[in-house]
């Protein structure tokens, strides 16, 4: 096998979710693929880091040349309702859900030392700060996964709260038990709108 097509199976297989014979057939698929097409796929994958950004208020993903995303920057979102969320993955299933009104706020992950994210990785500093500088009483709605990362954020979150005075200015609730998955990205929509509607104060 020539080498050039041996490093594209490499590439591809790295994908997650993909393995070397589906990396296979997709390498030979690129092969005998038009050019337009190729040409197109090329540039997505070489401008996608320069092409994005974090949105400035909620660290989701939005275009590089803007600071808000398109949820935040929309005035008929209720910014007084947050949805704590560990990554835009997550933010879209929830999204694709139901016709929420909330805003989101992205950690970038889930405390988890075993696997080296630990407090300072993720973006707790501007929740804080968004809780503390709130005109009105808010809701955080925390939509962590449910499973002992999200459990050890959900606690961590919750303790900060209390422990930086926060806890007047914020009605803490959470999913209620009973998702279809241990990610929330993996459950079905079913049990996402009865988990969000069922929500419990802490
Ligand atoms: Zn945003």
């Amino acid at each position: 096998m020539p080498e050039a097509l041996k490093r594209l199976i490499h590439n591809i297989s790295l994908l997650p979710g993909i393995g070397e014979n589906r990396a296979t057939k997709l390498a030979f698929f690129m092969l005998w693929a038009n050019e337009n097409y190729l040409k197109e796929f090329r540039d997505n994958i070489k401008n996608i880091k320069e092409n994005t950004s974090s949105c400035t208020i909620c660290g989701s993903i939005t275009d590089a040349w803007r600071t808000e995303c398109n949820i935040c920057n929309k005035d008929m979102r209720d910014k007084t309702q947050i949805c704590l969320v560990e990554e835009y993955l997550d933010l879209l299933t929830l999204e694709w859900s139901g016709g929420y009104q909330w805003v989101y706020h992205v950690l970038g992950g889930a405390i988890s030392p075993m696997n080296g994210v630990f407090v300072w990785d993720l973006n707790f500093h501007s929740l804080f700060q968004r809780i503390s500088d709130a005109e009105s009483k808010i809701e955080l709605i925390i939509a962590t996964n449910p499973n002992l990362e999200g459990e050890a954020t959900t606690s961590f979150v919750i303790e900060e709260i209390e422990k930086r005075k926060l806890k007047h200015k914020v009605k803490i609730t959470r999913l209620s038990r009973g998702l279809s998955s241990w990610y929330i990205e993996y459950a079905d929509t079913m049990s996402i709108v009865s988990a969000l509607k069922e929500r419990k104060e802490v």
